[in-house]
């Protein structure tokens, strides 16, 4: 003890060194954030162990922390997989799956309906001399076609953004043979199919929708094999893709009501596309629960359980334009947000034309089927009536 004049008596540990937290005899009823960047180490032996993997533990966040490992063990519990890996995004899944795999002179395939954001990290890897070609999902003779010696991977979505056709992962991955087959999932969650069942090499997901669900994380996580896990979470410490700790316990929370969540979702969300697709004011709904859609007989093998919270509809404009009345329709119905996200615990609308497929041209969105009248609703955990009553009031508003 150093007595100072005016401080009184100065402790001896320094407040740098201060603030543990100790545990006692009880255990924190949530597993704690671990707000670290590094974790000591005891000695050079314990570090030599760690590092060959002889012992568990963390070293540096960048790598890996407990928070990261527990996300990562239980998706890949819920995918079935040996193996999981955690990314700041689910563009940092993705990104790291290429950089990962693919070297200069390697080619990709990738369906042609893929998430925007996807299709445009494809077309960047070309800069790198790595070539991209894209096919139609619906159509696994093609896939098989555009098959080269050097193609790396095929990548799909379960069901697509935002017509929701649905992929026919067994007949993809029977088509590209030893080529592996990675499936984006996001849509739809391990509560309702797990690709790698069905041949797929792994599988990638934004947490930032539904598996938090609760719209407030920025993730990505895969699953897959413990070698292609390994060698993904190396990519992305070298590259800076890594998940944070904060990131994983929201997503660990969000994850535990999973099941919940995605049962009322697939029972709301049937029940409103059937309300719409007899609505006055709706030109077409495109779900497919229902019989008129492309993929209803896949999905109903598929997906016995439903494909998800999304439903596009294309409201009807009586020769109007397309965004003018998507725009009345939205002013008739604050309580149904515009947010250019999906799988809020909200219902929330989007608007594909102006969002996700901006950067196409008039003439392909229209070979898409893209309209300017097209709406995506990402169906909440709100109460069917409810969201009947709102949609029909915002659909009325078009008809006055
Ligand atoms: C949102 C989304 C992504 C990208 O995920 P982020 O977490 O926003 O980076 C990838 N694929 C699909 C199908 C998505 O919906």
């Amino acid at each position: 003890m150093v007595a100072e004049r005016g401080l009184g008596t100065v402790a001896e540990e320094p407040v740098v060194r201060m603030g543990e937290t100790q545990a006692g005899v009880t255990r924190p009823s949530v597993s704690p954030i671990y707000q670290t960047t590094a974790f000591d180490v005891p000695d050079l032996d314990v570090l030599q162990q760690l590092y060959a993997g002889q012992v568990t533990g963390d070293i540096y966040t960048r790598d890996s922390n407990p928070g990261m490992r527990a996300l990562a063990q239980s998706v890949a519990a819920l995918e079935g997989t040996e193996a999981g890996a955690v990314f700041a995004s689910g563009m940092g899944s993705l990104g790291s799956i290429f950089l990962t795999l693919l070297s200069a002179g390697d080619h990709v395939l990738a369906a042609q309906s893929l998430y925007g954001k996807t299709l445009q990290l494809a077309s960047r890897m070309q800069r790198f001399n790595i070539a991209v070609s894209a096919f139609d999902v619906g159509d696994p003779q093609q896939l098989a076609q555009q098959l080269r010696p050097e193609t790396k991977f095929v990548l799909v979505e379960t069901v697509a953004n935002p017509l929701l056709e649905v992929a026919d992962i067994e007949r993809l991955a029977s088509a590209a043979g030893a080529v592996p087959l990675i499936v984006d999932s996001t849509f739809t969650t391990p509560e309702l199919i797990r690709p790698c069942s069905l041949g797929a090499a792994a599988v990638i997901h934004s947490a930032s929708k539904y598996l938090n669900g609760h719209g407030d994380v920025m993730l990505g996580v895969a699953a897959g094999s413990q070698q292609l896990m390994s060698r993904l979470n190396e990519t992305a410490s070298i590259f800076g893709q890594n998940a944070n700790p904060f990131e994983c316990w929201l997503t660990l929370r969000g994850l535990r009501t999973l099941p919940l969540r995605m049962q009322q979702l697939c029972r709301t969300t049937c029940e409103l596309a059937r309300f719409l697709s007899v609505h006055p004011a709706v030109e077409r709904v495109y779900h497919p629960s229902l019989q008129q859609h492309p993929s209803h007989e896949l999905a109903s093998r598929l997906y016995p359980r439903g494909t998800g919270g999304i439903i596009a509809i294309e409201l009807r404009t009586g020769g109007a334009d397309g965004v003018a009345t998507v725009n009345r329709f939205l002013r008739a119905v604050p309580q149904l947000p515009f947010s250019p996200t999906l799988a809020d615990a909200r219902t929330t609308l989007s608007h594909p034309a102006l969002t996700s497929h901006r950067f196409l041209s008039a003439a392909a969105r229209a070979e898409a089927g893209i309209s300017d009248a097209l709406v995506r609703i990402s169906v909440g955990l709100e109460p069917l009536e409810l969201l009947q009553q709102e949609f029909d009031r915002g659909l009325r508003s078009l008809l006055s």
